[in-house]
């Protein structure tokens, strides 16, 4: 609350300089009665009680560019801290005053836009920042929060137009890569109702927007499995997953179907292993193909030796013992001890305790989390 009194008090301070500025005695009065209000409006945000201090601050009949810029920040804080019905009211009550000037009214509906968001009220915001735009051109930030409702009620063709209204000239990559992911959405709906001539449509738009798009050559590889064009089909999710090795969890079942119908499971393992030398997490699904095609062999014949040299993750461990339980040279004794050296070396550097208010993680027991500072909340990891 104390940034409240911080807030209000140059506007204390104004009022009394303006009530001193002025001869005349009447308006000397008046002056003072508008310093006293925002006292009695301060005293009440202190003492706990918005509502009170909203009234003060509402009814006062005196709004200059001064108050109003208060005001707003007002408003702003309320929403900030999750009490959206007095930014509303707040910044409602400051759109119907006549003394604003023309930049004030765009701030105050961008700030009203903003607190109908916060509400979930989405078309109501969506009228406000369309308005803004069309009452005041230059007001391209609105493009921004409309940009998010366009993307929360999947608005594609709309969220396009308020990526490219906040950059007239070229388009950021940030942009491009957007505006891809848009077009791809639209593909995915084509592709999931069979329209395959909009599907390449689509993906078009989205290869020219931004031609290094992982999604988009995964859209490409997609397009050509549901052809039965498996041949290509594997090229380009190979392709994708070479640009983008993140994709290997969402791409792994895709390429293992199209791998097997085309006998390729060799080359993919072979990237796989590739992956592996980057990446320990690619053991897992290194391991996931030996299980499920037990023709090939790589991952097997260095498997007995990571597993006691290298930290695997713990899903590599858990696929490891799947292969373990089906290897007939090694000893139940070994095939144990294997485990344990696994285990050991995952288990090292990983934090012993965690705080369950906010995740902080932390070698040490500690009565007091470091992060969030809540007591007696820290518990094993
Ligand atoms: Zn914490």
């Amino acid at each position: 609350m104390i940034e409240i009194l911080f807030l209000l008090l140059p506007l204390a301070f104004y009022s009394g300089w303006k009530a001193a500025k002025k001869n005349n005695l009447k308006q000397c009065v008046e002056s003072n009665k508008l310093a006293d209000d925002y006292v009695k409006g301060v005293n009440y945000l202190l003492s706990e009680k918005p509502d009170k201090a909203l009234e003060v601050f509402i009814n006062h009949p005196d709004v200059d560019e001064y108050t109003a810029e208060t005001y707003l920040l007002l408003g702003n804080m309320f929403r900030n801290r999750g009490e959206v019905d007095r930014a509303l009211r707040l910044h409602q009550n400051l759109m119907a005053r006549s003394s604003l000037s023309k930049d004030q009214k765009a701030a105050v509906m961008f700030a009203l836009g903003e607190d109908y968001l916060a509400a979930g009220m989405l078309d109501r915001a969506e009228g406000v920042f369309q308005e803004l735009l069309n009452t005041t051109p230059r007001a391209v930030n609105a493009c921004v929060p409309l940009r998010q409702i366009y993307e929360q009620t999947h608005e594609w063709e709309k969220a396009i137009d308020a990526t490219i209204c906040l950059q007239q000239k070229k388009l950021p990559i940030a942009y491009q890569k957007l505006i891809a992911h848009y077009y791809s959405e639209m593909a995915d709906v084509e592709m999931e109702q069979g329209n395959l001539h909009k599907v390449e449509e689509f993906i078009a738009k989205a290869y020219k927007s931004y031609k290094k798009s992982a999604r988009v050559m995964v859209l490409q590889a997609d397009l050509q499995e549901r052809k039965k064009n498996y041949k290509q089909a594997f090229k380009l999710y190979l392709k994708a997953l070479t640009n983008d090795a993140h994709l290997l969890a969402p791409l792994f079942k895709k390429i293992t179907t199209v791998a097997t119908k085309i006998g390729k499971i060799k080359e993919f393992e072979m990237l796989l292993f590739e992956l592996y030398g980057h990446d320990n997490s690619a053991l897992a699904y290194l391991l996931e193909l030996v299980r499920l095609d037990s023709s090939t062999h790589i991952a097997t014949e260095f498997l007995l030796e990571d597993l006691k040299n290298k930290r695997l993750d713990i899903y590599s461990i858990s696929k490891s013992i799947d292969i373990l339980q089906t290897n007939k040279k090694c000893s139940e004794d070994e095939k144990l001890s294997l485990i344990k050296f696994a285990l050991d070396h995952y288990l090292q550097g990983k934090a012993a305790f965690q705080c369950l208010n906010c995740g902080y993680q932390m070698q040490d027991y500690l009565w007091r989390c470091p992060a969030c500072y809540q007591w007696d909340k820290v518990s094993h990891a």
